[in-house]
């Protein structure tokens, strides 16, 4: 506080029209130290964040004082009124009050947020280990794709999948890599594989490619170099989905429809993203929400866009727009993910599902 260092004793009888006069026999500003010994009868001038000085025991507020309402610059006086009483250590922060020897600041495995940063620094930790940002081999595969920024051409479209997925791998801690985009020949997958493997990746994504169509190469490919853990899931969107290792770096094939894309990473990619960073927990919170339409799905787990809004306390859900897997439109509006359990076909308005909010900044936990 700002103020004037005491001896509590001193001033038990202080009042507005009874002030205690004190000699003043130093000034302490913030960032000094005074070898000064205060006697009783004495004060020393001091500012917020300046230590004590030896023989005082509390701090008067500048304002209880006849030193009020000076300028900045003003010298320290040599005597002060002292206007009110104070209490033993009043105004003063102890020595540990916050922190002490032996206690457990943060543990390992957790996330450094901004305070916790600011606490190592606090207690002069210059330096702590860390896992390394997982190093995320991106690439995209299909003789469809031209890069944004070019001249869009009959049968082409744009690689936006590339975006999503390098943002998405941002936000959950990982180093994007961009790998670019191969054409739809197995040669072409293999040596954009490579390029990962050279890269020194901790975890390769593709996307498209991994469908029953003619020219899907990927899993042939990965599966000829690596091994094949498990291909296709009782998903949808995001069914086609295959996982393994690409000469033993742990490998995800998204499907190629930018929503399918998207909700496969979010169901399995963003888990293994935090295991790789070194995070002890990894699971997504979800949230119940009151559905105001009747779904369909198809049995599968299902993972429908919406907007969730709070009404009268709870929270309840609208789809948006066509869900189509191709329909990208129907994910920016939304700011939830629905999830409709396996083996359930039809819901009716006024039913609760969970729900995962997607636009919430605690998204990493
Ligand atoms: P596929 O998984 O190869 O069967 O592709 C499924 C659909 O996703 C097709 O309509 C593709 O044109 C489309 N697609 C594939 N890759 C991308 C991409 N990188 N960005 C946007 N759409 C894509
Ligand atoms: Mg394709």
């Amino acid at each position: 506080m700002d103020g004037f260092a005491v001896l509590s004793t001193d001033v038990v009888n202080a009042k507005p029209n009874q002030p205690v006069t004190l000699n003043v026999v130093a000034d302490i500003p913030a960032g000094q130290s005074s070898k000064v010994s205060v006697k009783p009868g004495q004060s020393a001038r001091i500012t917020t964040g300046a230590p004590m000085p030896n023989g005082t025991d509390a701090v008067v507020p500048v304002e209880e004082t006849d030193f009020n309402y000076r300028d900045s610059g003003t010298p320290a006086p040599s005597q002060v009124k002292i206007y009110r009483s104070v209490k033993k250590n009043e105004y003063i922060r102890p020595k540990g009050q916050d922190v002490q020897k032996g206690d457990v600041i943060l543990t390992p495995k957790c996330r450094l947020r901004p305070q916790d940063l600011g606490m190592l620094a606090m207690l002069g930790e210059a330096k702590v280990s860390v896992f390394r940002k997982p190093r995320v081999g991106l690439l995209s595969t299909g003789d469809e794709l031209l890069p944004v920024g070019t001249q869009i051409t009959p049968g082409k479209i744009y690689d936006s999948n590339a975006y999503t997925l390098t943002a998405l791998v941002e936000r959950y801690g990982g180093d994007p890599i961009d790998l670019g985009i191969s054409a739809d020949r197995a040669e072409a997958v293999k040596s954009q594989l490579e390029q990962a493997v050279q890269n020194d990746v901790d975890l390769i994504i593709s996307s498209a490619g991994v469908s029953v169509g003619a020219f899907d190469f990927v899993r042939s490919v990965v599966d000829e170099h690596g091994h094949l853990n498990f291909w296709r899931v009782n998903m949808r969107p995001g069914k086609p989905l295959v996982f393994g290792n690409y000469r033993n770096i742990p490998f995800f094939g998204l499907p190629g429809n930018p929503v399918s894309a998207f909700v496969g990473f979010e169901v399995f990619i963003r888990p293994a993203l935090l295991k790789l960073a070194g995070l002890e927990i990894h699971t997504r919170k979800s949230h119940p929400v009151e559905l105001t339409e009747k779904i369909e799905s198809d049995g599968r787990e299902s993972y429908l866009r919406g907007i969730v809004e709070e009404q009268n306390g709870h929270w309840v859900a609208v789809l948006t727009g066509h869900q189509g897997s191709g329909n990208l439109l129907s994910l920016v509006q939304a700011n939830a993910l629905l999830i409709v359990p396996a083996g359930v076909t039809s819901l009716p308005p006024g039913a609760i599902v969970q729900a995962w909010f997607l636009n919430d900044e605690s998204v990493m936990l």
